[in-house]
């Protein structure tokens, strides 16, 4: 048998990946995609997130799961593992970022970003199936009672997501592509989103980008990762050599695959950690900003919770509304379904203290205090129905590097503060929606006591640039040093976007493919 070689290997099947899958096999392309989780179906998905298999990705502990947890010295990182990536964990919320996102970072100076992005960011809405949440529920009155409060009604508003609102539970042909999409059921609001949808009612990214790419002849090959590239030249013709192995298996077999152009999207952990170890080894023309400019949401990640029975914050979709207190802040609450109780088993309440000794005393003293009413919060039946996640994010800007450590990347601050657990603006907004909803602060574990903040926003560590001097990739997303090679997802982001940033993900990966040309072969 003849060797295929293909024109476009993707690394991983996320936002970035999938855009580029479809789009480069509408332009006739043969196309691999090499993913490094499991391929799921609805009744795959877990019932509630003690069902650890299913929802973390940990092999070393033989969890190949959805949601994979990186702790680095300054940030701990939430990111989605699947066909599909980080959609299948996801909380579906499609946010467009405010303009001073267009106007900063590495990539400000290169084009007048928001003109350009606003056709392909109608696009990705479309593609992703962006509607407006209908059912105002809970956690969400509760955030709006606190804009009405604070006299800002106007910038509290429903989430945009990409879930089917039909009929709940009700099957019916493709709703999004004319025919030629799968079958869908309408959202029941069950609130288990980020466990993976089970009702087929998420619009994540096998229902829509890699639905159509496979039916265009992409082939995706799950469970495998790639852990080498290497430039091969045949010919005079500009090929690569993609080294990847089994990832959900023992024994862990190399294989290799040759193409002619790749495309990294692994999410800022996959590509960075590639990048790093590439331009280490086989790629040494790769730019020296491999691994700079990697920035966070500023997110808080703050439970709320209610020792009230008669409260349930779990029913609805997981993030249903979002408030702007001020221009560069964005609130929203977060919910799990009934019966995902996980994170109880780490959260500790939410003090703020310059060091791990004043916070521990301060944790000391607030049971003392209330001892009756924490017995009753943590032992609360349905930590979901009774807790709400508050997710505050900021625009202000901070950048860490990831570099080659020892064993493992490793972060460090580059540009402005360390990013901490403990920002004093999160803390008063939440202690005002908890005067409302009747809540009580708690953080995880790693937050109170080790001032690692929480990030499920990781962006940049491939950024765009005028040359290779100033990024990784060029503004089309092209790998500066080496040709037929892309950057499209998360790392590729240049900028702090201040908001969910898997909108922006997609819309950049499209306009990046836009100008890809016709294969002619
Ligand atoms: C719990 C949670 C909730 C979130 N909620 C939202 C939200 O509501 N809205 C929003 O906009 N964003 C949200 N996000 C963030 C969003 O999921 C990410 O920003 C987005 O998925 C990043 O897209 P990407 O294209 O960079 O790659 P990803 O979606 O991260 O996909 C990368 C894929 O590449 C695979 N991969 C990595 N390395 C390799 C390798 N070497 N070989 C093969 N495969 C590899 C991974 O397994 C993964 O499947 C959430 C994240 C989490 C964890
Ligand atoms: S609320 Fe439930 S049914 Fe609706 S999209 Fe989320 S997981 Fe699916």
């Amino acid at each position: 048998m003849p060797e295929t070689i293909y024109d476009y290997v993707i690394i991983g099947s996320g936002f970035g990946g999938a855009v580029s899958a479809l789009r480069l096999s509408e332009k006739d392309y043969k196309v691999l995609i090499i993913e490094k989780g499991k391929r799921y179906n609805s009744n795959d998905f877990p019932t509630t997130n003690w069902q650890l298999k299913k929802w973390l990705w940990l092999p070393s502990f033989r969890l190949f799961g959805i949601m994979k947890m990186t702790f680095f010295q300054h940030i701990g990182v939430l990111s989605g593992v699947g066909v599909g990536g980080g959609s299948l964990v996801y909380a579906n919320t499609l946010a467009q970022p405010k303009q001073a996102f267009y106007q900063s970072g590495s990539w400000a100076k290169l084009a007048d970003w928001e003109n350009e992005l606003k056709p392909y960011y109608e696009t990705a809405s479309v593609m992703l199936g962006a509607a407006l949440n209908p059912n105002l529920e809970l956690g969400d009155q509760y955030l709006k009672k606190l804009a009405a409060k604070q006299k800002r009604e106007a910038h509290f508003e429903p989430t945009k997501v990409s879930v089917f609102f039909g009929e709940p539970d009700i099957t019916v042909s493709d709703p999004y592509f004319g025919g030629k999409g799968p079958e869908r059921a309408g959202c029941n609001q069950c609130g288990g989103c980020m466990t993976g949808c089970r009702y087929n009612a998420k619009n994540t990214l096998d229902k829509n980008y890699l639905y159509l790419a496979e039916k265009n002849g992409v082939e995706i090959l799950a469970e495998q990762e790639v852990i080498d590239i290497t430039e091969k030249n045949a010919d005079g013709a500009n090929q690569y050599e993609i080294t990847y192995r089994d990832s959900t298996k023992f024994l862990k077999r190399k294989k290799k695959v040759n193409a002619k152009g790749v495309v990294f999207a692994g999410g800022v952990l996959g590509t960075v950690k590639l990048l790093v170890k590439l331009k280490n080894s086989s790629l040494h023309k790769l730019s020296d900003k491999v691994g700079h400019d990697v920035r966070t949401n500023n997110e808080g990640l703050i439970f709320s919770v209610s020792a009230n029975k008669e409260k349930d914050f779990s029913k609805g979709i997981a993030i249903g509304s979002i408030y702007h207190p001020n221009e560069n802040t964005h609130l929203e609450p977060v919910r799990y379904a009934k019966g995902s109780g996980f994170w109880r088993l780490g959260m500790l309440p939410f003090v703020i203290g310059s060091n791990t000794f004043i916070r521990l005393l301060k944790i000391m003293m607030e049971f003392l205090k209330k001892p009756l009413m924490y017995f009753k919060l943590y032992t609360v039946k349905d930590f979901a129905r009774q807790s709400i996640v508050l997710l505050f994010m900021q625009h202000i800007d901070s950048t860490l590097s990831l570099n080659k450590g020892l064993f493992r990347l490793k972060s460090k601050v580059t540009s402005g503060q360390k990013p901490t657990a403990f920002i004093p603006e999160a803390k008063a907004i939440v202690e005002q929606y908890n005067s409302i909803s009747g809540g009580k602060s708690f953080v995880y574990v790693s937050e109170s006591i080790f001032n690692i903040p929480s990030t499920a926003h990781i962006l940049g560590g491939a950024v765009m640039g005028e040359n290779i001097h100033e990024g990784v990739i060029d503004k089309d997303n092209k790998v500066f040093g080496y040709s037929n090679m892309y950057v499209c997802d998360g790392s590729s982001i240049s900028a702090n976007p201040g908001v969910n940033p898997s909108l922006t993900i997609t819309a950049i990966s499209e306009r990046a493919m836009s100008k890809v040309p016709q294969n002619k072969n």
